[in-house]
């Protein structure tokens, strides 16, 4: 298994939208193996392949505290969509950086998991909001684009300037 690097917005890559992921093999689920373990070590709580420049429909979530909860969805699809919540996102694409953002409450998901087995899962609350961020990742969204301009610009100026001091630290 490898640590893979994160892409950090506003880099373009990150508005790439995704293919479809055509076989579920071996690489991919090294593929898999690889982005949980980087995910555990940011930490953070879910990573879609887009964040780490692989430009396929996949993506890994575990929300619970211990690691015991690790979910892979591979060519995710909403097929029901209900209510509304409002959650303080954060992306390990925008470090540092905490929003509130709305969302659909309960949504139920189509997707394969890591044998190519397609499975349903309908979910609410934490886990609904965190795959509804990461399908947004594979069609090349992040969650500041639901701010207001003013707003995303003071996020692009706040990691630019974090990018200067991280730059100065190790120089
Ligand atoms: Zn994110």
């Amino acid at each position: 298994m490898a640590k893979l690097p994160i892409l950090e917005f506003p880099d373009p890559r990150l508005r790439t939208v995704a293919k479809p992921v055509e076989s579920v093999d071996d690489a991919l689920r090294e593929r898999i193996a690889d982005m949980f373990e980087t995910m555990y070590a940011a930490p953070g709580i879910g990573l879609a392949a887009t964040q780490v420049n692989y430009h396929r429909r996949l993506l890994v979530l575990d929300i619970s505290e211990d690691h015991s909860q690790p979910l892979v969805f591979i060519n995710p699809e909403i097929l029901e969509r209900d209510g509304s919540q409002v959650y303080q996102e954060g992306c390990l694409s925008v470090p540092g950086i905490f929003a509130d953002v709305t969302r659909y409450n309960r949504i139920r998901v189509r997707a394969l998991d890591r044998d190519g087995q397609s499975f349903e899962l309908e979910a609410d609350g934490l886990l609904a909001v965190c795959i509804q961020h990461e399908i947004d990742h594979l069609d090349g969204k992040v969650f500041v684009d639901y701010l207001s301009p003013l707003k995303r610009d003071l996020v692009r100026k706040k990691l630019a300037k974090q990018r200067k001091l991280a730059g100065e630290d190790a120089a």
